[in-house]
């Protein structure tokens, strides 16, 4: 069976003072744990601590190996570059909204790339053909692009366990485009919630240009997916130590500590997007407000240390010990200081028990990627064994807010919400905190960490091997077996749509030039006996004489209007009786619509009105498209045209031609055997949908969207088909 290789910066293991290692529980590791994942299972990832310090290498990369574990070792530089710098130093803080905080430097942006460059490498070194590689969070953005083309045939994963910023924000980042580039290798893209999702789709679209579905994107060739995973918290190892012997002694201690005071609980790790300081101002605004209240409550703020030594920490650090002193100066009295403050971290048992004891649980973080504690909190309620209800105020903006309706969601930084919410939470009837954690937990205790994992695994193992992915990988064999048959006699017509098939895109259609080697290889491919070539296109004769002509190629120009006959001489009509008169009514209200609509303009051709939207926003042009569809398809009930919604276009057309007209009339004239047709719209699926008699008929769909086309592929697909025909020609 495949392995799965857990690749994290990371890693489930401490590595000893003498060189030994031992594997360590909690977080993703533990999701993998208790049988639901049945593949054997290899970690790669930083050992911790700078190769420097290790005395002994190979000591340690020898214990490690024996607990599963591929060791990326990294230098100090390496760390300062990669780790302090680009991951928690530019990606963290814009990512979790924080851009004023980010720092962009050249070097660190190399570091990020040479480290990971090493975990790919690594990566490669124990991957074998079919094995899983599941990629965690922003320190590896680009390892999933790193590792194709360079092992086949492996299904790799990347999961972000941030979240994922507006593409207005991540558009800031001067390496954008490279980013998201690497997250493209991946099959399966996870996210915890649907607008982390939505923002990286949006971004991809303004920063690549490449258009998405909610559900993934074809991508140079390979589809991939993108999927909303919340990840859940460690339900096992709070059943086990709330059901262990010790747990009723720490629950007692600690209730005693907190002698009749009502607990408000805060537990995260110190850091900037957990929203310390804002939480302490909606505290003492609480304070102020309720002086009834003052000699009644504990709010016991337990802040586990984080990045010690790194100085915005050590001066967030000071500044809630500060705050904390301040609001208990000022409200606290002689026996109670209202705000306790716990910088270090608790053992499990403990956090179980204050989750239990704790009136209300205050997690307001700025920005989470999800958030544990928040669900740890509710799935810790005891409420069957005659226990109290806690109550849940929550920060809109944690990824966990998305499923915890129950819970009191609350602005963050709006101090006079908060401190309404805390007030609402001590005063809420029993009955009521019940209801809202009954309604909470089943879904919870379903969606732990483990069947979190399971779900990811189970899509990635759905990711068809590469001799799967047809119809694809079955185009390129294509090639020998036309060859073949060509040199045997037969005669072949391939009949070739231009843009979105054979180039891409691009802002001005006019730029949108034949690369170098195209026309070379129309003219090689057309240069062959029994061999015809035809480029139908939607564009007007000019352009396709001048970047086309004169290579043998026969030119269809204007959607099978006029055509050129081996590229050279006069254009001719397909069909000289074409109606044009419907045109005028119809060129009044696109034009109208494009000066509404920046960015867009009106191009009339022979038989068709062409409204372009390409150079528009992309959001707003497609919104436009559609309403002017349907306005156009009214219109035109009564005329003899058809209304289609193509790349970037709406057009109108005259019934009288089509791309699948002239393709049927050239293979007649040809008298092809076979024919082969490449196109990626809707008017290519005019000739896509050709059944010619007695012809052995082959059709390509580039790109997605719904076809009757047999096979499907991309531009660079097709160019790699195209190639290799050329090739197995000459043999
Ligand atoms: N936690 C812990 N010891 C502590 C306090 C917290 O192990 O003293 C755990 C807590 O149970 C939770 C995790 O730390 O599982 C915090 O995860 P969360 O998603 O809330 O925040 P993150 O630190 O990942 O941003």
């Amino acid at each position: 069976m495949a392995k799965l290789i857990m690749v994290s910066n990371r890693l489930p293991v401490k590595v000893e003072p003498d060189g030994t290692s031992k594997r360590t529980t909690g977080g993703l590791a533990s999701a993998l744990e208790g049988g639901a994942i049945d593949h054997e299972q290899v970690w790669v990832g930083w050992p911790g601590g700078a190769v420097e310090d290790f005395d002994d290498l190979e000591k340690v990369r020898a214990g490690l190996e024996q607990e599963g574990v591929r060791p990326v070792f990294l230098s100090q530089d390496e760390l300062d570059g990669f780790y302090e710098g680009y991951s928690n130093s530019t990606l963290w803080p814009l990512l979790h909204y924080m851009v004023e905080r980010a720092r962009f430097s050249q070097s660190w942006w190399q570091a990020y790339q040479d480290v990971n460059r090493k975990f790919a490498d690594t990566i490669l070194e124990v991957a074998e053909e079919g094995d899983l590689v599941w990629i965690h969070d922003y320190q590896l953005f680009l390892v999933p692009m790193m590792l194709r083309g360079r092992k086949l045939g492996l299904r790799v994963g990347f999961f972000l366990h941030t979240p994922f910023c507006t593409s207005e924000l991540f558009r800031v980042l001067p390496d954008r485009a490279a980013i998201l580039e690497g997250v493209l290798g991946a099959d399966v893209v996870g996210f915890h919630t649907y607008n982390y999702l939505r923002h990286f789709r949006s971004s991809i679209l303004r920063v690549l240009g490449l258009e998405t579905e909610t559900e993934g994107m074809w991508h140079e060739g390979r589809e991939v997916k993108m999927g909303v995973y919340p990840i859940g918290h460690n339900r096992t190892m709070f059943e086990e130590v709330m059901g262990g012997p010790e747990f009723p002694e720490v629950l007692e201690r600690h209730r005693a500590d907190l002698d009749g005071k009502r607990l408000i609980l805060n537990v995260e790790r110190l850091d900037y997007t957990k929203g310390i300081p804002e939480k302490l101002g909606a505290m003492r605004r609480f304070l102020e407000l309720h002086p009834e209240k003052r000699n009644e409550v504990m709010f016991l703020l337990i802040a586990v240390p984080s990045r010690q030594g790194v100085k915005e920490y050590d001066e967030l650090t000071e500044e809630v010990q500060r705050e904390v002193g301040a609001i208990n100066g000022k409200f606290g009295k002689v026996g109670h200081s209202p705000v306790q403050f716990l910088h270090r971290g608790f053992p499990l048992a403990d956090l179980a028990a204050l989750y239990v004891l704790c009136d209300v649980c205050l997690v307001t973080p700025l920005r989470d990627g999800m958030n544990l504690v928040a669900k740890e909190f509710v799935d810790c309620q005891r409420m069957e064994d005659g226990l109290s209800a806690g109550v849940l105020i929550l920060s809109e903006f944690a990824g966990a807010a998305t499923e915890l309706s129950q819970a009191l969601h609350v602005n963050p930084y709006d101090v006079d919400d908060v401190a309404t919410a805390v007030n609402r939470a001590l005063e809420m009837p029993e009955a009521e905190r019940r209801e809202r954690i009954e309604a909470m937990r089943p879904r919870l205790r379903k969606n732990h960490s483990g069947a979190w994992a399971k779900q990811f695994i189970g899509d990635l193992n759905r990711v068809p091997m590469r001799d799967e992915r047809a119809p694809t990988m079955k185009l390129r064999p294509l090639a020998g077996d036309l060859a073949k048959r060509v040199k045997a006699g037969e005669k072949l017509g391939l009949f070739l749509d231009y843009d979105g098939t054979l180039r891409g895109f691009v802002d001005v259609p006019e730029d949108a030039v034949p690369d170098p080697g195209l026309p070379q290889l129309l003219a090689e491919l057309a240069s062959v006996d029994g061999l015809s070539v035809a480029v139908v296109s939607g564009r007007a004769p000019a352009f396709l004489e001048e970047h086309l002509g004169g290579l043998g190629v026969t030119l269809v120009g204007e959607h099978g209007f006029r055509w050129l006959d081996g590229g050279e001489g006069e254009w001719a009509l397909f069909n000289p009786h074409v109606n044009n008169e419907w045109k005028s009514g119809l060129r009044e209200h696109l034009e109208q619509v494009s000066l509404e609509t920046p960015g867009t303009h009106v191009e009339e051709k022979a038989s068709a009105l062409v409204w372009h939207y390409r150079a528009a926003d992309p959001e707003f042009g497609e919104w436009r498209a559609r309403s002017l569809l349907d306005e156009v398809t009214a219109m035109a009930a009564n005329l003899p045209v058809t209304v289609h919604h193509g790349k970037k276009i709406v057009e109108v057309s005259s019934l009288q031609v089509s791309k699948g007209e002239a393709v049927d009339y050239l293979i007649k004239q040809w008298q092809c055997g076979i024919a082969l047709v490449a196109g990626d719209d809707q008017t290519d699926e005019t000739m896509i949908a050709l059944e010619p008699e007695g012809v052995e008929f082959l059709s390509v769909k580039v790109g997605k969207g719904s076809t009757r086309a047999v096979y499907r592929t991309d531009i660079t697909g097709l160019r790699v088909f195209l190639e290799e025909f050329r090739e197995c020609l000459k043999r």
